[in-house]
């Protein structure tokens, strides 16, 4: 790529997009296809077989060998396999490219090695993926050549959905379903459909390839499992926006190129709050595509900086003390024809179809606030959400001034007469333009903030897929339009139903409204008093998938079956004692190899600087005290090293799933920091040149 170049003439230019399908399709087989994305009908195979030709001539133009079904399995992150265009050689020698419609359509990896949770046993391996048309096929290019990659659900051969796209998919359906009731009932005559619109800020860290091959515990887990602050952190809040370092913009610029080739429109970057973090936000799309296509950010992050001699670390706490990395989900409702539902306008008070939206939304999220802190959760975001850096793990809505107030005035007098206006931004400086300030600062603590005209969810971990948080987000929100639209739709005066109802919503539900600072101790208190859940883990958070309530209401609406949701609490179990349990060996390890015998010999050293200084005749008080606290940390890491191995030994007994999961964070981890303290105090006591992987500030500052 040169070095400048105009975007618009590379965006999207490696996707099967709207465009390409125009210029290449017949244009039945175009209208065909553009009804079952916009209508959701089925695609005969006829149909789907010229899509595929054309799809497959257009990526061999692109240089591709190769299609994927690309789909996202339980693990969080995307799988695929490869399989090549050719078909069996002709009696010539020569071979035909081919790709078939149900190639397109269907396909069917062994499912048997993906997490289940029970939901197929091996010996019933059978797993489907079906192509998803509404998120666009797209040519990956990388060392592996060049790929089709078509988006794909994937179910089980009895239909239940073994991946995140397919409950997604279904949200989508049912809030749309439920939010057309409600326009109607507005007098909405035109919209179609109404879609979740999504737009998923990505933080992220990056740092040099060769120092993080040199630690092991961000090999296996991701994350530092020991080291000591570095003299500097965050504290200087330097970094947060500062100008980005060369190597970096680097990074960026090459990231940007592959993304916006991929169609996905990256638009924001800048430096994090801590050293070598960074955040990209692209530009919102429709909610299954920002999913994917945040999928697609990740992998290119990863695959980017491999390229740059760099490793980009999507880990919510990749270091101990300094910012961790999140992942805000920005939300909205928009209808097909371009109305978006969460627009209060100039002047809210007189909006009355956004206020009860608004109202609905608030109730969804009180009734509700177990099933989105669980959304948002997975091991690594536990050491971010509730640690002052991050959300706390209680859930609440930040609504701003400007709402709060309209609320207030609803709830005390069932009218309100007037909203809270910006007002002009004076600066004092008459050079500089006056304009209209927003009519609501903003709240950087709350985990589910009302921006302007979406809701920005800030719980979701950075490693974390964004198919749970808005499937979530999706159902409860078209579970508050139903039961709403169920009274309206019988109400005999519409108006003051919708007005009875804003009133009634919002007193049931204005606890969940908090605009304070949610990272106080007084807000953990004020919560309590409230009796809004506070769920400190991602495995206590597992338990609220099976509740009655959340089984009624994803099955109700068809997101999830009772066996679908016991299978994803079975796997957060699973994966929350796997994960922890890699992290617990890595510990050991590490410890075992290379800081103790580090210690060991360093101490050795000094001893003999103390014999041969007394051997002076000179007073060795010094080394003396020196080696006397190294030996003191010795013994605690010795002793923790012995405890965890013998947790290990006993976490290897227990099969209950759940069990073994509590074990691991009740028992195992408080072991593992026991294990971490004298480790990090060593570091500081040991010569630097024996210190036997990179620090802290190695990895923060020198990459
Ligand atoms: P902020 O600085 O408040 O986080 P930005 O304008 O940078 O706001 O937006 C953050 C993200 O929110 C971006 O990805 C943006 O595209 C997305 N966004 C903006 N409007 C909407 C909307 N109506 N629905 C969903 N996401 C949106
Ligand atoms: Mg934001």
């Amino acid at each position: 790529m040169e070095q400048f170049f105009n975007v618009a003439d590379i965006f999207g230019e490696n996707v099967f997009n709207d465009t390409v399908m125009q210029e290449r399709l017949p244009k039945k087989t175009y209208q065909k296809l553009k009804q079952t994305i916009s209508e959701g009908k089925e695609l005969d195979l006829e149909t789907a077989d010229v899509i595929a030709h054309e799809m497959k001539e257009w990526a061999i133009e692109k240089g591709a060998t190769h299609y994927t079904h690309w789909f996202q399995p339980l693990t969080g992150i995307t799988a695929e396999k490869h399989d090549s265009f050719i078909s069996a050689p002709l009696p010539s020698g020569k071979v035909l490219m081919s790709f078939s419609g149900k190639e397109l359509i269907k396909g069917e990896p062994d499912a048997s090695s993906f997490p289940s949770g029970g939901l197929r046993a091996t010996f019933e391996a059978r797993g489907y993926t079906a192509w998803d048309p509404t998120s666009p096929a797209f040519v990956r290019q990388d060392a592996a050549g060049a790929t089709l990659c078509i988006p794909t659900a994937f179910c089980s051969y009895t239909g239940e959905a073994l991946d995140q796209k397919t409950p997604l998919l279904r949200s989508m359906e049912v809030v749309s379903e439920q939010a057309i009731r409600l326009l109607r009932l507005f007098g909405n005559t035109t919209s179609k459909r109404v879609i979740p619109s999504v737009g998923a800020e990505q933080e992220y860290f990056i740092i040099d390839r060769d120092m993080y091959l040199a630690r092991k515990d961000l090999m296996y887990t991701g994350r530092t499992l020991f080291g000591a602050m570095p003299p500097k952190g965050q504290e200087m809040d330097d970094h947060y926006f500062g100008t980005i370092p060369e190597r970096i913009a680097g990074y960026m610029r090459d990231v940007n190129i592959e993304l916006w080739k991929l169609g996905v429109s990256s638009k924001t970057q800048h430096n994090e709050v801590a050293p070598a973090q960074h955040e990209l936000a692209p530009i919102y799309a429709q909610c299954n595509v920002a999913v994917d296509h945040n999928q697609i950010i990740m992998e290119t992050m990863k695959r980017v900086a491999e390229h740059h001699h760099m490793r980009c670390l999507l880990h919510e706490k990749p270091f101990a003390g300094v910012n961790g990395s999140g992942k805000h989900d920005n939300w909205s409702l928009c209808t097909d024809d371009g109305v978006n539902l969460l627009d209060p306008g100039d002047t809210p008070n007189k909006n009355i179809q956004f206020l009860f939206v608004l109202a609905c939304i608030l109730k969804a999220v009180d009734t509700h606030a177990d099933l989105l802190r669980q959304s948002a959760s997975d091991v690594g975001n536990d050491h971010r959400l509730g640690a002052n850096e991050a959300p706390p793990a209680i859930i609440s809505v930040f609504l701003g001034e400007q709402l709060e107030d309209v609320v207030r005035q609803l709830i005390e007098t069932g009218v309100a007469k007037s909203s809270k206006r910006g007002g002009r931004l004076k600066t004092g400086v008459s050079t500089l333009p006056e304009f209209e300030k927003d009519a609501t600062d903003r709240n950087r603590t709350s985990p589910f903030a009302f921006t302007g005209n979406k809701f920005e969810f800030r719980m979701v971990g950075s490693s974390d897929s964004m198919a749970s948080s808005n499937t979530t987000l999706n159902t409860i929100v078209a579970e508050a339009f139903c039961e709403a639209a169920d009274k309206l739709e019988k109400a005999g005066n519409f108006d003051e139903a919708v007005h009875d109802l804003i009133k009634e919503y919002l007193t049931d539900h204005q606890r969940i409204i908090f605009n304070g600072d949610g990272y106080s101790e007084e807000w953990v208190k004020e919560a309590k008093r409230r009796g809004l859940p506070n769920i400190a883990s991602t495995i206590e958070a597992a338990d609220t998938l099976t509740t009655k309530k959340a089984v009624d209401l994803f099955e109700s609406f068809g997101v999830y079956t009772k066996t679908e949701l016991e299978s994803r609490k079975e796997i957060i179990f699973e994966s929350y004692a796997k994960t922890i349990n890699i992290e617990a060996l890595t510990m050991i390890d590490m410890a075992s190899k290379q800081i103790i015998p580090a210690v060991m010999k360093y101490a050795g050293r000094l001893a003999g600087d103390v014999n041969a200084i007394k051997a002076a005749g000179v007073d060795a008080a010094v080394q003396t005290d020196e080696l006397k606290e190294i030996q003191k940390n010795l013994k605690l890491m010795k002793k923790a090293l012995d405890d965890l191995k013998a947790l290990e030994k006993k976490a290897s007994a227990i099969s209950d799933q759940r069990e073994l999961a509590f074990f691991y964070k009740d028992k195992v981890r408080p072991v593992m920091t026991a294990l971490r303290e004298p480790a990090d105090a060593l570091e500081m006591l040991v010569d630097k040149k024996d210190w036997p992987f990179p620090t802290y500030a190695d990895l923060l500052f020198e990459g």
